[in-house]
């Protein structure tokens, strides 16, 4: 199948007066038309900035490496006009915090309707009778009274479904949602997640869903990508990564979710820290919270692949090209 989105081998780094960081370091993932596909890692591992450069959303320190395609062209060279023209209508985002991207100044119906109004140049009755049915489809109620309140009246639920619908406005081939229900309690947070893999079902849309969240990826995905300190460690199907983890960082994150059902608390935090982006150790990055380095672990390692997995450890060195 071809890929919607391709990422090959992207870098980042954020030039500073006296440096240069290199905060995202030689990524390459794809995400299929209809598919939806989770990057986890802890905070600070790059994920959002992975996908802010889809868009070109980061600031002018930032330079970006590497080739990023999406239905066949490269991002990174076409023209801004050409972003403009993308941004809210062949790939939209949805923020963790929707007050930040919603404007308090205007109707709920004014801000669905924008990207309509932009991309579609449609006329004022032509949106308004879209954007009710948006507001239906994201089971929002009583959809001809919200169109025209401001964010303020909503709850944070609902100001997330208005940024799934202003999302939605275009038709999208791929959403980037970054960690869009972080800031919701655990029961919306759950209706939240359900309505965007419906969504994702019905309309074919791709959907790369940045998280921290393990048990997210786990409700969500149908494949995740594992990140630490700016590299990808493992890649696998949800269903292959939770039956079977191989990365040491993956597996301390697995254990540090708190398992409700299980008679005993297993809750096992991952020793140590991430090491800073200023002073990266030149071998394995996870090399001193690990618990089965080895002297082999001083060289970098690259990404490992089996037949489910792809691993950036040495202790699957020799599973490569098991069936
Ligand atoms: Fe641990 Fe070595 Fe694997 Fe790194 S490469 S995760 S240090 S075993």
């Amino acid at each position: 199948m071809k890929s919607l989105l391709d990422i090959r081998n992207i870098s980042i780094h954020f030039k500073g007066d006296h440096e240069k960081v290199n905060v995202v370091h030689d990524i390459s993932l794809q995400v299929n038309p209809g598919e939806i596909v989770g990057i986890v890692g802890e905070s600070g591992c790059g994920k959002s900035v992975t996908s802010m450069s889809i868009l070109r959303l980061l600031g002018r320190n930032a330079e970006v490496k590497g080739e990023i395609f999406f239905d066949g062209r490269n991002l990174l060279e076409i023209s801004e006009k050409e972003m403009r023209k993308l941004r809210g209508n062949g790939i939209s985002m949805i923020f963790q915090e929707p007050m930040t991207s919603l404007n308090p100044l205007h109707t709920i119906g004014k801000q669905i309707g924008e990207p309509l109004l932009r991309h579609r140049n449609m006329s004022k009755s032509d949106r308004k009778s879209r954007v009710l049915k948006l507001l239906n489809e994201v089971g929002i109620p009583r959809a001809e009274e919200i169109y025209e309140e401001f964010p303020h009246q909503l709850s944070g639920g609902m100001r997330q479904r208005v940024m799934i619908a202003v999302a939605l406005a275009c038709d999208p081939a791929l959403i980037i949602a970054d960690e869009p229900t972080t800031a919701l309690d655990v029961t919306i947070q759950a209706q939240i997640l359900e309505l965007m893999k419906n969504i994702s079902r019905q309309h074919q849309t791709s959907i790369l869903f940045i998280t921290h969240d393990l048990g997210v990826v786990a409700e969500m995905c149908d494949r995740v990508i594992v990140m630490y300190a700016g590299q990808i460690v493992e890649h696998a199907d949800v269903a292959a990564l939770f039956r079977k983890p191989k990365h040491p960082y993956t597996v301390g994150l697995l254990n540090s979710i708190p398992d409700m059902a299980a008679d005993k608390e297993r809750l096992v935090p991952i020793k140590g820290h991430v090491p800073s982006l200023r002073n990266m150790p030149s071998g394995c990055r996870f090399f001193e919270r690990c618990d089965h380095a080895m002297d082999i672990c001083r060289q970098e390692p690259r990404m490992f692949a089996d037949g489910t997995h792809e691993c950036r450890c040495w202790l699957h060195a020799d599973e490569e090209g098991r069936p």
